[in-house]
Order: structure tokens, then sequence, then C-alpha cells
């Protein structure tokens, strides 16, 4: 297992859209295992491939630390929401959007398709904060972050501000 670098904004791997896995072998769980080590490190309640610079459907989730439902780790492979209920307004924040949280709109309850480690198909209804870290997940898969579902004062603000944040880093680097 290693640890991996989590990709910041506004960098434009973020916003490619990740292929479907086919092949479940040895390789995808080497994949699988330094996400889920590097999600651990962060740490975070999710973590997709795009991340970490891996153009593949993978989703890992462990919301055990927040206060909501027990629930232990999940991977999910092609994850695909099927159908979403109920609106609900709540605080996000991303591994990938540096200091920044913000009031999201996601459906409360979902449905979801995918596979899991081993290519088995799963079905399953998610519910609250489980079902808003899904949808927060499966947006990185289709080259979408948070931010986007913002007002676009916000998102204008939050992209002057990271812009100044790496121009600082720039030239921190230049004179050390
Ligand atoms: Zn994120």
């Amino acid at each position: 297992m290693a640890l991996r670098k989590i990709l910041k904004y506004p960098d434009p791997i973020l916003r490619q859209e990740a292929e479907p896995v086919t092949a479940f072998d040895d390789e995808l769980k080497t994949l699988v295992a330094d996400m889920v080590e590097t999600m651990y490190d962060a740490p975070g309640v999710g973590l997709a491939a795009n991340q970490i610079g891996v153009l593949k459907q993978i989703v890992v989730i462990d919301i055990t630390g927040s206060e909501a439902v027990e629930k232990e780790l999940v991977t999910l492979i092609n994850p695909k929401i099927t159908n979403g209920e109920g609106e609900d307004e709540d605080e996000e924040g991303c591994l990938s959007v540096v200091d920044l949280t913000a009031k999201v709109k996601r459906f409360t309850t979902i449905q979801v398709e995918a596979q899991d480690l081993d290519g088995k198909p799963l079905n399953f209804t998610a519910e609250e904060f489980y079902a808003r870290v899904i949808q927060h997940e499966v947006d990185h898969l289709n080259g979408h972050l948070f931010i986007d579902w913002i007002s676009s004062l916000k998102r204008a603000l939050y992209k002057k501000k990271r812009k100044k944040q790496l121009l600082a880093e720039q030239s921190n680097e230049a004179s050390s």
C-alpha cells in the first residue's frame, strides 16, 4: 500500500470523466488499497480515483467517523445513481477543494447500482449523510466538484482566493 498525492483544484484532471472499470484484478485491488490509505490519512470520509489522478470509476467511502449511521468501509466500482428523492441542503467540503465549505443541495435518498471489488453487482438504497457522500463522490467521477453547485459569486471568490494562494506558494518555493 502507498499513500497517493491528492490533486487540488484547479488541477484539470479533476475535470475529466472517469472510465468504467472492466478488469477486477490485483492491480485494481492495489489501487483501491492505496485509495483507502490515502483517504484515512487525509483524513476524509470519501475519495474518488480522479482525486489521485486515476481516471477510473472507483470510490471509497467510510463515514464511520461522522455522527451519522454507523458504516464501515465501502468500495464502489462503476457506481451509478439510478434514482433520487427528497432534497436537503448541508455543508460540504472536499479534499481537493482546500479551505472551503459551502452548503450544497442533495437528494436525501438515492438508489445506487455499482459493483464490489470482485465485480459482484450491488444495488442498494442510501440515505441522509451517506447518500450525500455518494453523490459527492459520483460527481468526481463525472468531472464535477461541489463548487459547481454553489452560487457563481461564491465560486468566483473562491477561484480568486485559490489563485492568490497558488501564487504565494510559488513565490515561497522560488525563494527557498
Ligand atoms: Zn470531493
